[in-house]
């Protein structure tokens, strides 16, 4: 049989491939290549139907950050400070010398960083995402702007400013933008209050524009995730329903010891991985999750380097419990990962509690999400099968816009491009992480899930099909890859190809 001549997702792609990210893809695949010398596999075709109508599914970015173009004067409104302390580095923009709309980012009197018209301009960002394929991008605040160190009284102006400018924009562009909100974490109480000011209760007229809330990953140098103070924090999330985003705070690190965090940009490159794995690791042994079951946590960056250090924590929480099972009730860290407990139905998990049931039925029920900004297909790959069964659901897109460590210029490309993850997942479950995880995560309701549906309704998914040459050596490869086509469900018997469970063909359509 005849090679089919591939289709080149790049083909598709609605702006031209950039040279880091073409890089990267080149490389995964011949790694994949290399891995596979064990078993001859001769010159083969993979060709997916109408894989060109996957750039046309319905994308939500779940992970992208917007501030406005001017800040409250926060010095004006800070307390003065005691004699001989220096006051507060407040966050500060002007105007950049480059003439281009860009604007200088300044902590205190110290230049952090330069950004450009679509991190603050809706307009240039809906250009972008038109020329991307982003339909709708999911608006939180630039970490920086946390200021969980800060005077409480201006932190608490400061917040209720930026909520109130990503609001504006959803209300202004309600089909293009969803926002989280940020709150003032030095102080449990204002931040119930600002979430019950932005959600309800009695919800606003109309339902919140807000759908979820923005954290860091820790909220001063003592205090992480689990400490007891967050509870009423976590019992309102509960409450209002309110799903929560974690994202490491990179930037802070080079403050507690330059010399280690300041070089080789290591404290975004490895500092921030590591904070998330931290949060999690703080989430899960401190017992948050198994206290407040209806919490839905989604993770930045994949999860960090959590879902790596995963085999080491389950290790030492099997070897000593004594120091790190003690608020677990009993549930490991690979469980939370997977939400194997709640399946299993435990003391923890109450049905009634704000749509555990609904969750249970999908994505395995599990609290943790992640989204999808892993940079490395292979990554991918082993988170879901860290995720376990229906794994997929719980990871949404995520790409970083508008930084440059992030899935730029197009989210999703890695999931709608590189050849390599066809191995390990469906059409299906991309269009998932693509945009229909996050309307389940942010509980964005009908009228998104509509939107979802009618584009998936006009892309076929079906899954790749794999014609191969014939000959002996042939024939194995086609079993080599069909198991590899059908993931890590069933063991296909020779030439069988199933998806998903379900049995697609019995390999004669190519053998014979
Ligand atoms: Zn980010």
């Amino acid at each position: 049989m005849a090679p089919v001549a591939t289709r080149d997702l790049h083909d598709a792609s609605p702006t031209p491939p950039q040279g880091d990210s073409t890089t990267t893809t080149t490389n995964n695949n011949n790694n994949n290549n290399n891995n596979n010398n064990t078993l001859p596999i001769p010159p083969t075709t993979i060709s997916s139907r109408n894989p060109s109508g996957a750039a046309k599914l319905f994308r939500i970015d779940m992970h992208t950050h917007i501030m406005p173009s001017s800040l409250p004067d926060l010095a004006s409104l800070t307390p003065p400070c005691p004699e001989g302390a220096a006051p507060y580095p407040w966050p500060d923009f002007r105007p950049s010398s480059s003439g281009n709309g860009s604007i200088d980012m300044y902590v205190g009197t110290e230049f952090f960083r330069r950004v450009e018209p679509n991190c603050y301009d809706p307009a240039t960002r809906q250009h972008e995402m038109d020329a991307t394929g982003v339909d709708v991008q999911v608006l939180s605040t630039v970490p920086v702007l946390f200021c969980y160190d800060a005077p409480l009284g201006p932190a608490i102006i400061l917040a209720r400013a930026l909520n109130d400018h990503i609001s504006a924009i959803c209300r202004a562009y309600p089909e293009r933008f969803v926002g989280l909100a940020t709150l003032p974490l030095q102080d449990v109480t204002a931040s119930v209050a600002e979430l019950y000011r932005l959600f309800g209760s009695p919800a606003p007229e109309g339902g919140s524009v807000m759908k979820g809330i923005q954290i860091g990953t820790s909220i001063d140098r003592d205090t992480m995730l689990d400490d007891a103070k967050l509870d009423p924090l976590w019992a309102a999330c509960e409450d209002l329903s309110v799903p929560v985003f974690v994202h490491p705070l990179g930037y802070a690190l080079p403050k507690e010891n330059k010399a280690r965090w300041g070089r080789y940009w290591s404290s975004w490159l490895v500092g921030m991985p590591c904070e998330t794995a931290l949060a999690m690791h703080a989430l899960t042994s401190g017992g948050v999750l198994v206290r407040h079951p209806g919490l839905r946590i989604c993770f930045a960056h994949g999860g960090g380097a959590f879902p790596a250090l995963l085999g080491r924590i389950q290790h030492g929480f099997d070897c000593r419990p004594d120091l790190v099972a003690i608020h677990m009730q009993g549930v490991g860290p690979m469980e939370h990962f997977k939400g194997s407990h709640r399946e299993k139905g435990g003391s923890c998990c109450n049905e009634d509690n704000h749509g555990v049931k609904g969750e249970r039925e999908r994505g395995g029920g599990g609290q943790i999400w992640i989204d999808s900004l892993m940079h490395d297909p292979d990554l991918l790959e082993y988170v879901l099968r860290k995720m376990g069964p229906g794994g997929a659901e719980r990871i949404v897109l995520g790409s970083d816009y508008p930084f440059p460590l992030g899935e730029v210029p197009a989210a999703g490309r890695m999931l709608i491009e590189d050849e390599s993850v066809r191995r390990f997942m469906s059409w299906e479950e991309r269009a998932g992480v693509l945009g229909g995880n996050a309307i389940r995560f942010l509980n964005l309701g009908r009228q998104f899930e509509e939107r979802f549906e009618k584009r998936l309704k006009n892309i076929d998914c079906t899954e790749a099909e794999v014609v191969v040459a014939g000959g002996e050596n042939d024939m194995k490869s086609v079993v080599e890859k069909r198991g590899r086509l059908q993931g890590w469900g069933k063991e296909a018997s020779f030439g069988e190809c199933y998806v998903g469970d379900n049995l697609k063909s019995d390999g004669s359509d190519v053998l014979g």
